[in-house]
């Protein structure tokens, strides 16, 4: 990429966005792509053959040899098959082509990708197909299609598809309300995400002789280094050189990509990091999220560095989450969650409110299944992240909004009237941009909620897909409702103190941290699920099916399958970590402790020899002796318990939690301590204060 050029040429000038489509296409195949986008029409084979050529065109100009469908298959990341535009002219030569069948359709072979069953192996091949509403690009060398992976049969095996059905879904029926406002100008209604992605840097070499880090992406072993975040000087300190370097030429490279990177900073823990984008439609936050994620590691390794996306890369600092902020606008720029300065648009926007607290209080279970991972189980509910029970933060100015509603108590200043919806208007309710309540799960900011529960190295697509469906179900109930009523304005304001007062018990504007909050949550009958194996349930409860089934967002047989997915992840990261530890433990520790204990020995005997007194090694080579004893105990148990992990999925799925994490825990407590006991230079990798502040 060209860091000379300005800024403004350089933002998507790797990508086929909707200005180089009207200066590349003709009126009518660029009329017909915007048809297709708005109206949801297929394209016929000649505007798809005509695209496929500038498409080409365009990208051949750039230096592109290759194209590749790029989608997002259920292991959470993205995949890509390039294919070169070569085809043989005759006479040796070539010509480059790219035809319109393959821009809107391709058939990798799907038998290596996860499908939880629904793909059988007689038929094993399934299709990508074009998703036009996100625009192609070019990435080192290829033009990427983004699309949609689906198998023969039609079902889902992507992260995309869900997703543009619940965006369609969660339309549709926020029309339905904006009609009983009297609005008939909104033809489409989008939920927006801003995603905003944590990370650590540390240094390549050093991440080279950790062979956690490069098989799990988290250190299984480090005892506490003598300074952690204790100072608190990282978050938001001065970015150092080699990071403010990295992080230009990130923001250069996202931006070459289209993507609207907006911010970055210093986080918490040393060597933490952020980089928020600004906020586009859940379809593109998602895309981008995902090239971002690929992008921040890529460029590390450029500057001799690696980007840990990891939940938990160290014990006993901050680990890494990704904010979720969620709204939904109009295509006539309204933002539904944003209260406005007339009785009518706060009718409207406390109608949206009601609805998301209706649907997170009543569907709390599955919210919290989809940001439900091993990596994902280090950080919720232990202290700097969200605790894994779902609340509903609204600040203290909404809060007494929906206290006088449901109280009918004046809502200002004492003596004032009690709120009538659609006829007064909201107190002043600010827009909360300086993170109030870092402790709330789920956080209204002024203008959008902000889901905190989400994992750094998580697709977005599946919380996403569950707040938009969520939402979609309860405004359905609410237009069923009120579209029958003869007195609108009556019947809305009963209906909102008959929500709001059901579902109080899901708003908590208190310490997420604190204990008594979780005996609180429990005496409200809100749901705790603790771990991964206690969260996936969910996805299978029938309430939750429905859900998904009834909007068309999932089939019974997606869904299923999306679960079993989640179970296999679980075991297999977690046996993999196991391995490794033993694998660790085994070829690295104990052999350098081993030598290192026979030196103290040795050296012990010949201090005693010439009269010296040898306390040190003496009483450090015992201490060794019986820690290591106890390592290796440890070890061997893992080793065995890991031999006998059950094949039923489900079975293994508590077997790995309740048995392997806790045997994993002891294993790595001897050898934590066996670390602060050995010579720095005998340890055989590097430790925590090294890698934390490497950079
Ligand atoms: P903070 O750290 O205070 O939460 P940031 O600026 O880091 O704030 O991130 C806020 C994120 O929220 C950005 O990605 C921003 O684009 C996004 N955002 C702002 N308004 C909306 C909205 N209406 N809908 C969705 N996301 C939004
Ligand atoms: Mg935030």
């Amino acid at each position: 990429m060209d860091s000379t050029m300005k800024l403004p040429a350089l933002f998507g000038s790797m990508v086929f966005n909707e200005e180089t489509m009207k200066e590349h296409l003709s009126t009518a195949s660029y009329n017909a792509w915007k048809k297709c986008i708005t109206d949801g029409t297929s394209l016929d084979i000649s505007t798809a053959n005509e695209i496929a050529e500038a498409m080409k065109q365009w990208a051949v100009d750039k230096g592109a040899t290759h194209f590749t469908h790029w989608f997002q298959p259920m292991t959470g990341v993205t995949a890509e098959k390039h294919d070169s535009f070569i085809t043989p002219a005759g006479g040796g030569k070539i010509i480059m082509e790219f035809s319109g069948k393959e821009l809107v359709r391709g058939e990798p072979d799907a038998s290596s990708f996860p499908s939880g069953g629904l793909r059988a192996t007689f038929e094993a091949r399934g299709y990508t197909a074009w998703d036009p509403t996100a625009f192609a690009f070019i990435k080192e060398g290829s033009l990427c299609i983004p699309t949609i992976f689906c198998s023969y049969s039609g079902h889902a095996l992507d992260k995309k598809t869900p997703l543009l059905r619940s965006m369609d879904e969660v339309s549709r029926q926020a029309i339905r309300i904006l009609r009983l406002f009297g609005d008939t100008e909104t033809k489409r209604v989008t939920a927006q995400v801003g995603p905003e992605q944590e990370y650590f840097l540390i240094d390549k070499d050093l991440y080279n002789q950790r062979k956690d880090l490069k098989t799990c992406g988290r250190t299984l072993f480090g005892a506490t280094p003598p300074r952690g975040q204790e100072l608190e000087d990282h978050y938001f300190g001065a970015i150092k050189p080699r990071v403010a370097a990295y992080m230009k030429d990130l923001d250069e490279t996202l931006w070459a990509l289209g993507v609207l990177s907006k911010t970055k900073h210093n986080e918490v823990a040393p060597s933490q990091h952020e980089m928020a984008p600004i906020f586009s439609d859940a379809n593109m936050a998602c895309d981008h999220n995902q090239l971002a994620m690929e992008i921040m590691k890529k460029v590390a390794d450029r500057h001799g560095l690696v980007c840990l996306l990891h939940e938990k890369p160290f014990a006993g600092v901050n680990g890494s989450g990704k904010h979720d902020n969620w709204s939904m606008g109009t295509d006539t720029g309204k933002n539904l969650f944003k209260p406005g300065s007339t009785p009518s648009q706060n009718a409207r926007f406390l109608l949206f409110l009601a609805a998301f607290i209706k649907g997170v209080d009543e569907y709390q279970d599955i919210l919290r299944a989809t940001v439900a991972f091993a990596g994902n189980d280090h950080r919720l509910g232990a202290q700097e992240a969200p605790p894994a029970v779902i609340s509903i933060f609204l600040g203290d100015e909404l809060n007494a909004v929906v206290e006088s509603i449901i109280n009918e108590t004046p809502y200002q200043e004492a003596g004032k009237r009690t709120l009538e919806i659609g006829v007064d208007v909201l107190p002043a309710i600010p827009q909360d941009n300086t993170d109030r309540n870092r402790t709330s799960p789920m956080a209204f900011t002024g203008n959008k909620f902000e889901f905190r529960m989400l994992g750094s190295s998580q697709s977005i697509s599946g919380p996403n897909i569950a707040m938009n469906t969520i939402m979609a179900e309860e405004l359905k109930q609410f237009a069923d409702e009120l579209e029958k009523s003869a007195d609108f304005q009556g019947d809305l304001q009963k209906l909102i103190k008959r929500v709001f007062t059901e579902h109080q018990r899901i708003i908590f504007n208190g310490n997420g941290y604190d204990d008594a909050w979780i005996q609180e949550a429990k005496r409200r009958g809100l749901s705790n699920l603790v771990s991964t194996p206690d969260a996936l349930p969910a996805y299978t409860a029938e309430k939750n099916v429905k859900l998904f089934v009834d909007h068309g967002i999932y089939t019974r047989e997606e869904i299923n399958a999306r679960a079993e997915i989640h179970i296999e992840n679980y075991v297999t990261v977690i046996s993999i970590e196991a391995r490794t530890m033993v694998d660790m433990i085994r070829h690295d520790i104990l052999p350098a402790v081993s030598s290192f204990s026979s030196t103290l020995c040795q050296r012990a005997a010949d201090k005693e020899k010439a009269g010296v007194p040898c306390k040190y090694e003496t009483i450090t080579a015992k201490e060794i002796g019986e820690t290591t004893d106890e390592l290796l105990e440890a070890c061997n148990k893992l080793a065995s318990d890991l031999a006998m992990l059950p094949t039923d999925t489900e079975k293994a799925l508590t077997y790995c939690h309740d048995v392997i994490l806790s045997d994993m825990a002891r294993a790595r407590s001897a050898a934590d301590q066996l670390e602060t006991m050995t010579a720095a230079d005998v340890w055989p990798f590097p430790v925590y204060s090294d890698l934390l502040f490497s950079v």
